[in-house]
C-alpha cells in the first residue's frame, strides 16, 4: 500500500539525482497539470491567503493557451516547472519526441514569459534511463514526490487518509490544478495546511527545498 503513496526505497536509491523529498526538512506543495481557468485562480488565491509558495508543474500547451494564468503564477512568486508540452508518457517516446516535449516548453517560457524552467516532473510519474541525461544537458532537475494525495480521484476522504498517514517534515506533496480535482482541491489544501501546522512542520518554496 505504501508504495502507492511513497515510491519504493530501491527506486529512490537508483535515481539519487532525482528529488524524492525536500533537502531542508520543509514541506513543498506541488500542483500538476494546469493551468486551468477557475481552478488555478482559486488555488492561487488560497495559497496567497495561507502564505505558501508552491511549485506548479504546468503542461506546456495549457500555459500556451492560458498565458495570463501562467503570468499570474509567476508574478505571485510561485515556481513553474515543466510537465512536458502535451502531458505525454516519457517511456516509448522517440528521442526526437522526448527532446521536443522538453524543449518546446523551455522555449515557450523563455520567449513568451522570459522565464527559465529549471524543474521537470514526468507525466504519470513514468520515466526511463534516458531522461536524466536529457535533463542534465538542459541544467534541469527532476522532481518526484514523497506524498501522492490522489486528489484527482475526487474523494476528500482519500486525500485526508494519505496526508494524515504519510505526511513527513520533508514531504514533496502532489496535488493537481486540473478539472479532475476541482471540487475537492480547496478542502485538500486546507487539510494539508492544518496537518502541517498540527505536526509543527513548515512549508518551504522550491528554491530552498530543492537545492
Ligand atoms: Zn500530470
Amino acid at each position: 500500500m505504501k508504495s502507492l503513496y511513497n515510491p519504493p526505497a530501491l527506486i529512490k536509491k537508483a535515481f539519487k539525482n532525482y528529488f524524492w523529498e525536500t533537502v531542508n526538512n520543509k514541506v513543498l506543495l506541488t500542483f500538476d497539470d494546469g493551468p486551468i481557468p477557475d481552478n488555478t485562480e482559486a488555488i492561487l488565491k488560497k495559497l496567497d491567503e495561507l502564505n505558501i509558495k508552491a511549485l506548479f508543474f504546468t503542461v506546456g500547451e495549457n500555459s500556451q493557451k492560458y498565458p495570463s494564468l501562467t503570468e499570474q503564477i509567476i508574478s505571485q512568486k510561485h515556481t513553474i516547472g515543466s510537465h512536458t508540452f502535451h502531458h505525454r508518457k516519457i517511456p516509448g517516446l522517440s528521442s526526437e519526441a522526448l527532446s521536443d516535449e522538453i524543449d518546446k516548453v523551455n522555449n515557450l517560457f523563455t520567449e513568451k514569459f522570459n522565464y527559465q524552467i529549471r524543474y521537470f516532473r514526468p507525466p504519470h510519474g513514468r520515466f526511463d534511463l534516458r531522461l536524466n541525461n536529457y535533463l542534465k544537458a538542459r541544467s534541469m532537475k527532476c522532481v518526484m514526490w514523497t506524498l501522492l494525495t490522489f486528489d484527482y480521484k475526487n474523494d476528500i476522504e482519500l486525500v485526508k487518509f494519505a496526508v494524515e498517514k504519510y505526511l513527513t517534515a520533508g514531504s514533496i506533496i502532489v496535488l493537481h490544478d486540473s478539472l479532475k480535482s476541482k471540487n475537492i482541491i480547496m478542502d485538500s489544501i486546507d487539510f494539508v495546511y492544518e496537518q502541517v501546522s498540527k505536526k509543527g512542520f513548515q512549508f518551504g518554496d522550491a528554491e530552498e527545498c530543492l537545492k
